[in-house]
């Protein structure tokens, strides 16, 4: 499926490409919590419309959103879209990307009221990010990022195997292991580098290389990176606290945004050492 024909009234009608732009993956994206797009599917339908206490479900695509889907660590948005002309609004709940398809789905529920025929593909909507959840998951994904500057600067050049950006206890995993009579100091030594990278107000980069130069340039050190994985021609690569590294992901301005997060732990299982981190409460 490569685009979709809409109609435009009267029979004319209209192709639109049927792909999503990601519109989070520029740096200035990162801040864009509202947009509008054309719907371009609608799928996933439950029997049953929009019945009383009933929570209906519906899919929708559209050829761009702000929305960043769930993945790489980081949970997926929600808000809320609605539609310019019928002021059909559906609650955002989930949001999924597939590299298949490039299509970005709107996993979707609505109440009592809403018709579902009364959706047609080519219409505009209004699309809603819930914006402080949004900063949260971001402020959370970047301070994982910085977890990998620390390392760096501590002296543990390790390739990082996972992380889990999520705010019930997240952390960064890396291939390898810190003696145990190290972890301790370690833990000391790498909230001392984010205080001291927090007070730098280092800005976020994001970038686009071709697999070749991001091989060149962030492997120069040691190979953390294995760029062969990725299927597109070019790599996004994001810069925090001047750690560079290929990431999907939303984050935030500067590492002065990061301020309040620790390092709150470390432990080592099957050569794998995960560092725990989280924001500090206050
Ligand atoms: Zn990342």
């Amino acid at each position: 499926m490569s685009a979709i024909v809409a109609e435009k009234g009267d029979g004319v009608t209209e192709s639109i490409p049927a792909t999503t732009e990601r519109l989070y993956l520029t740096l200035d994206g990162n801040f864009i919590y509202r947009a509008q797009g054309r719907l371009i599917f609608i799928g996933g339908m439950e029997e049953g419309e929009g019945q009383e206490g009933r929570e209906q479900k519906v899919d929708v695509v559209f050829d761009r959103s702000p929305f960043h889907p769930q993945g790489g660590g980081q949970p997926s948005d929600v808000g809320k879209v609605v539609c310019v002309g019928t002021g059909i609004e559906l609650k955002v709940v989930k949001v999924s990307f597939s590299f298949e398809t490039n299509v970005v789905t709107h996993h979707c529920e609505y109440g009592a009221g809403v018709t579902m025929s009364e959706l047609a593909v080519g219409e505009t909507w209004g699309l809603f990010v819930d914006e402080e959840k949004r900063n949260t998951f971001s402020k959370f994904h970047s301070a994982g990022h910085m977890v990998d500057r620390a390392m760096e600067l501590c002296g543990y050049n390790m390739p990082a195997t996972k992380g889990y950006h999520f705010l019930d206890s997240p952390y960064v995993e890396y291939k390898g292991k810190v003696e145990a009579p190290k972890r301790e100091a370690l833990i000391v030594q790498l909230n001392e580098k984010f205080k001291e990278l927090i007070e730098e107000d280092i800005p976020t980069t994001i970038c686009e290389l071709t697999k070749e130069e991001a091989e060149e340039e962030l492997n120069k050190v040691q190979a953390n990176f294995f760029f062969s994985v990725f299927k597109d021609p070019t790599v996004r690569i994001v810069g925090i606290c001047n750690f560079r590294c290929p990431c999907g992901g939303t984050h935030v301005r500067s590492s002065k945004d990061l301020e309040g997060f620790q390092v709150t732990g470390i432990k080592v299982k099957k050569g794998i050492t995960r560092v725990k981190y989280d924001l500090a409460k206050e």
